[in-house]
């Protein structure tokens, strides 16, 4: 039986592994990394980046690379990328191809079948969408697993006979989920979850380049406009000074002016102290979310028994300090944050893989949003319309399956129109329409005919939404999906034949092609001396690697890290782990 691989595609890092034996483990991309940046570039030879590479070649190239797509799933919106459209569900998809080769390497054989996480509150549109990333990336999405579920598998809060209830925080490069998770009878259940989707690490790094651009007497937003390269290595900068403060008291960021010479010619020093004065009012941020969260559970701060610590960000001392103080408890944090999820959803496949298993845990996860139909309303002798009847709750466990009973309101109607929204407004106006059928064949007669409306929401967060005349018992069912467009059969199709079409970067190239790619940002910032050196490595590099003598590139690669090692203060860490 192939293994099947556990998946965290995250808005800023994403992550593989698989269950060995009884434990999960991370598998290493090309680059040795643990955690593979959820970017994605082509280059001027029109060729797809993922990753490091991607990250790298953003700094100089931001018009050729993008990140953060996780946001814009299930939507319309698509960007173009070296003359590609793409859309969300492509460019996910390519980091999904690029794990599914890292797994490939791993094993040393195909791999086609993962369990992929998801926010909690991702909506069935986004769920779809994420199947759909998978399909074109060749990889059959097995099970759709809530984030937050999975790090409460990766901390073995599954199968045991205790009953407890979790507090999952997670910050991450861009969102800020807060869940709480319902161990129960050797269930694990979410039983409510909020958040704030422009709230992250990446937040932190934004405030602390504006903060370190203003001391050497730039404003950010004048540097943004007129500097776009010194600011977007600046950022890159400060997001490496960012995580060394996490581990050290003080980090030094040099901010090149383009030309090899520093602005103002400074380095600019950063203590933890400044840093976290700095990013206190945006993390202050997290109570709201946080005291929702517990409310929807109808619970209390006492009624916590454990806290669990997901995503990078929480690897920031005064991000764990500001929890404990909260919670007045020590958080859960002997897992890296930003494996976890990725860990718990290798647990789940391996449960799927082993079938047997797969019974002693049953997660059930929560709708996130409430879920119902258009109604209109009487008042008086006047029909109103565009009022929202909810069917399902938001958090309500699912899979569910609710039914609710609605009637004609003119004689002789023989039609309905059911007009499915989800939200929380009372009004459908404000609410988000997920689709529409109309019901026909209602026998004439009378006003207060009845037809029964059902709503079946499964695990994967798939509604379908089924439509009975009570009179004939004729039955008219609907599955949503909204965005039909994007995600209809032969569109999944075309997008697998264009991704066949585009050329992937090769697994086995990636380490030269990421060395290559630092090479020639590196080239851009340094002085003409030692510009004139560093080109000549290049090009003995390229040549080597016209050569394709294996040993030659080998010693040219070296000669080249070395030079990158003394020269980039960033000295950028592929393995994008920071914890070793
Ligand atoms: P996401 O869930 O958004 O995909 P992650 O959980 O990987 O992302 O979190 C990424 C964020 O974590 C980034 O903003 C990164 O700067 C931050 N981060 C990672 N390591 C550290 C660290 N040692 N100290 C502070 N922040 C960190
Ligand atoms: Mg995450």
């Amino acid at each position: 039986m192939d293994p099947i691989i556990g998946i965290d595609l995250g808005t800023t890092n994403s992550a593989v592994a698989y269950l060995s034996e009884q434990e999960p483990e991370i598998i290493l991309n090309a680059l040795g990394g643990r955690l593979t940046p959820s970017i994605v570039g082509i280059d001027e030879a029109g060729v797809v980046l993922v990753g490091a590479a991607a990250r790298e070649l953003q700094v100089v190239r931001p018009d050729r690379c993008v990140s953060l797509f996780k946001r814009w799933m299930g939507s319309d919106r698509t960007v173009t990328l070296g003359g590609r459209t793409l859309t969300p569900e492509e460019l996910s998809g390519f980091v999904l191809r690029s794990l599914k080769a890292d797994a490939e390497a791993f094993f040393q054989k195909p791999i086609t079948r993962a369990v992929v996480t998801v926010p909690a509150y991702f909506n069935d549109q986004q769920r779809k969408a994420t199947i759909a990333a998978g399909r074109i990336a060749g990889l059959t999405v097995e099970r759709i697993l809530n984030e937050p579920t999975a790090a409460a598998i990766a901390y073995g809060f599954q199968g045991a006979d205790e009953n407890k209830i979790v507090l999952v925080f997670d910050l991450g490069g861009g969102t800020f989920d807060v869940s709480v998770v319902e161990q129960f009878d050797g269930t694990l259940e979410v039983r409510s979850s909020a958040g704030e989707t422009s709230l992250g690490g990446e937040d932190f790094t934004r405030t602390m380049a504006a903060r370190v651009l203003e001391s050497v007497g730039l404003p950010f937003e004048r540097a943004e406009a007129t500097l776009p390269l010194v600011v977007s290595r600046v950022l890159q900068q400060c997001e490496r000074a960012k995580c060394q403060l996490s581990r050290e008291a003080t980090a030094t960021i040099r901010v090149p002016d383009g030309t090899g010479d520093l602005v103002n010619g400074k380095e600019v020093i950063v203590t933890r102290e400044q840093l976290e004065k700095w990013v206190a009012p945006i993390l202050a941020r997290i109570e709201q979310p946080i005291r929702r969260v517990l409310a929807d559970a109808r619970l209390t701060r006492e009624k916590i028994d454990e806290v669990i610590l997901v995503g990078g960000a929480t690897r920031m001392p005064l991000v764990v300090q500001r929890v404990r103080d909260l919670f007045g408890r020590e958080p859960r944090g002997r897992l890296n944050p930003d494996e976890v999820v990725a860990l718990g959803a290798a647990v789940q496949a391996g449960l799927v893989e082993r079938n047997a298993a797969v019974n002693d845990l049953v997660v059930t996860d929560v709708s996130p949003f409430t879920l119902g139909i258009e109604v209109s309303k009487e008042f008086q002798s006047e029909t109103k319309s565009g009022y929202f009847d909810p069917v399902i709750d938001r958090n309500t466990v699912i899979p569910v399956s609710r039914m609710k009973r609605y009637t004609t309101m003119q004689p002789n109607q023989t039609s309905i129109m059911v007009k499915i929204y989800q939200g929380e407004s009372r009004r459908v106006g404000e609410n988000l329409l997920l689709g529409e059928f109309e019901v026909q064949g209602i026998p004439a007669g009378p006003r207060g005919q009845e037809v029964d409306v059902r709503f079946t929401y499964d695990l994967n967060g798939i509604l379908e939404i089924e439509a009975t005349v009570v009179a004939t018992k004729k039955m008219i069912s609907h599955v949503i999906a909204r965005h039909a467009k994007g995600l209809s059969e032969a569109s999944i199709r075309k997008a697998v034949r264009d991704m066949e079409k585009l050329k992937a970067h090769p697994r086995d190239e990636t380490r030269n092609h990421y060395i290559l790619t630092r090479a020639d940002r590196l080239y851009k910032e340094l002085s003409a001396e030692h510009r004139r050196f560093l080109g000549s490595l290049i090009d003995g590099f390229e040549a080597a690697l016209e050569s394709r003598e294996p040993e030659t590139i080998e010693r040219y690669r070296e000669g080249l890290e070395d030079f990158i090692a003394e020269f980039d203060a960033s000295n950028d860490d592929p393995t994008g782990n920071s914890d070793e």
